[in-house]
């Protein structure tokens, strides 16, 4: 889903960070009171974190929020000892990364931590909040990302997906602001869905 403007920070009645309405968690909502799925995981890997999401499912046990994101960096949550609360106690993963983050550590945090995590939650759909600004390049970003690494963790994702969710998995556009570089980490993360090598 190609949205701008991106939907994570935003509050179930408040604006924030350039975001009006969460539209990833619009969509778990309404997954879920549709009957479509009982459980949900999202993963949020724009480099900054999803505040906003994590508000709205704080306290779900229905929904797994997932973020990485780079820290101390707004807005300033995330921290990891954020984990829910309530009967969505464990039911929030963040991992705080500094600035500079590369492709490889993603990528084991992406098989060490977030996947492991996913798979004893047991969703029935996945959907990732889709932020490109942790690309090299990002003028907002401190992440040193490139399409390659964008490709690999979504590659994880899709394969988790079909063998944990029956392929279920839905992308949605978050932040991306290095106007020269979102198309081709756009491009890896639609090549990675459809299984095909960069
Ligand atoms: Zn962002």
């Amino acid at each position: 889903a190609l949205v701008r403007p991106p939907g994570h920070h935003a509050l179930s009645d408040r604006a924030m960070g350039f975001c009006f309405v969460n539209n990833v968690a619009v969509a778990a909502e309404m997954l879920l009171r549709r009957g479509l799925a009982e459980r949900i995981a999202i993963y949020d890997f724009d480099v900054h974190h999803g505040n906003g999401t994590q508000a709205i499912f704080y306290d779900r046990k229905d929904v797994l929020y997932l973020s990485t994101h780079q820290h101390p960096f707004y807005p300033g949550t995330g921290m990891a000892k954020e984990t829910g609360e309530g009967p969505g106690e464990g039911t929030t993963v963040n991992v705080p990364l500094p600035s500079g983050t590369t492709d490889a550590t993603l990528d084991e945090v992406t098989r060490s931590l977030l996947i492991p995590k996913v798979r004893a939650f047991a969703p029935d759909v996945i959907l990732l909040s889709a932020g490109f600004d942790g690309y090299v390049g990002d003028p907002l970003g401190g992440f040193e990302l490139t399409p390659s690494g964008f490709h690999a963790v979504v590659g994880r994702f899709r394969d988790l997906a079909e063998s944990v969710a029956d392929g279920r998995i839905v992308g949605v556009l978050e932040g991306g602001y290095a106007l020269d570089g979102l198309g081709a980490c756009v491009r890896a993360a639609l090549y990675a869905f459809e299984g095909r090598t960069l």
